[in-house]
């Protein structure tokens, strides 16, 4: 225990301290009354030689000077206080030089402040460890902003690449996409026509590929212009997203007026179910007037339907589902045929 006053000397000792105190310009902190305690109770030798020194030379004790003379003979680190400060410093140094091994800036400058303190601690040079401590506290702070830096910029990355990621997602799909109908263009539908042919369909089913072309659509394009024109492909398109629904089931956008439906291990009754469900759907469609309400146009497809066989490319059903669709244009539109 360092004081070992009684109450009423205490008491004493705190009248003269607060005097000393009143004389000075220092605040009236604890620091500051723990000197001047130190002083009036004339415990500390080397402090009063110290204080008296400076009242000699006239220098009044102020903020700083209460720090350095408390830093000096008030708080002197004993061994055991160094020992403990070492081992604290001994497992942050271990920390942040984990830490800093993260990150590559900065830590030239660090390690040779760490080295700088460590080199202090190990000397116990009590003098030279507080301005060490201070220039790895400033160390550590640059190191932890550089961090900071580090893992917002690892975050934005990462948010970066999700977004580029999301982007070339629907690039991607977008290619495959026919923008005015929203049914597989050309290039997806060749994509999704490899893959359907590349694998042999499971026994009791077949992979089946229907043609479809719009009847006399030349007419309507001649009657009502191209823009009414491409409401009708829209249309079909529309209709084809809503009937062609099961996932492996697919319709494309061949080209022009010309569409297909790809079923993937399927059959050829639920094919030919669903395109005449698209077939009666297309003879029901209205394209009307904006504003007038006023029906248009309505048009009919034809199509026609091929199952694959064993040893069928692309080309083979594709070449089948065409004769097929030729054969309802002739047999009179507006049906379908099987190959
Ligand atoms: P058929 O019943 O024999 O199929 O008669 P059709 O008039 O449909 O004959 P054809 O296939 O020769 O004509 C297709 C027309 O479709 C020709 C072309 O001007 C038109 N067409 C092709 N693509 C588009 C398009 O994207 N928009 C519009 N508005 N017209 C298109
Ligand atoms: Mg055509
Ligand atoms: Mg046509």
């Amino acid at each position: 225990m360092r004081y070992t006053e009684p109450k009423d000397r205490s008491a004493e000792l705190l009248r003269l301290a607060l005097a000393q105190m009143g004389r000075h310009p220092a605040a009236f902190n604890p620091l500051t009354f723990t000197l001047w305690y130190e002083f009036v109770s004339g415990t500390n030798p080397r402090l009063n030689a110290a204080v008296e020194a400076l009242q000699t030379a006239g220098t009044l004790i102020d903020d700083e000077r209460v720090l350095l003379l408390c830093r000096e003979f008030v708080f002197p680190p004993d061994e055991d206080s160094l020992d403990r400060v070492r081992l604290e410093m001994q497992q942050l140094l271990l920390g942040i030089g984990r830490s800093a091994g993260e990150t590559g800036r900065q830590v030239g400058d660090f390690g040779t402040q760490l080295a700088g303190l460590t080199q202090a601690l190990a000397t116990q040079d009590a003098d030279r460890i507080a301005p060490q401590v201070a220039d790895v506290m400033q160390g550590t702070a640059r190191l932890q902003q550089s961090m900071d830096d580090l893992r917002t910029q690892v975050q934005a990355s990462q948010t970066e690449v999700d977004r580029l990621r999301l982007a070339l997602d629907r690039a991607r799909s977008e290619a495959l996409i026919d923008p005015l109908t929203g049914v597989l263009n050309r290039k997806g539908f060749d994509k999704t026509l490899q893959a359907m042919v590349a694998a042999k369909p499971p026994p009791g089913t077949t992979h089946v590929l229907v043609m479809l072309d719009i009847d006399h659509f030349k007419k309507v394009n001649d009657t009502h212009g191209h823009l009414i024109g491409d409401r009708v492909i829209q249309g079909l398109g529309e209709i084809l997203r809503a009937t062609v629904k099961s996932p492996q089931a697919a319709s494309a956008r061949y080209g022009g007026e010309e569409f297909a439906i790809l079923l993937p291990q399927s059959t050829v009754a639920h094919s030919h179910e669903v395109t005449e469900a698209v077939r009666a759907r297309t003879k029901a469609l209205r394209i009307r007037n904006r504003s007038t309400q006023e029906v248009l146009v309505t048009v009919t497809v034809s199509g026609g339907l091929a199952a694959w066989r064993p040893g069928d490319g692309p080309d083979d059903l594709v070449a089948r589902a065409d004769a097929a669709l030729y054969a309802s244009k002739k047999a009179g539109r507006d049906r379908l045929t099987l190959a």
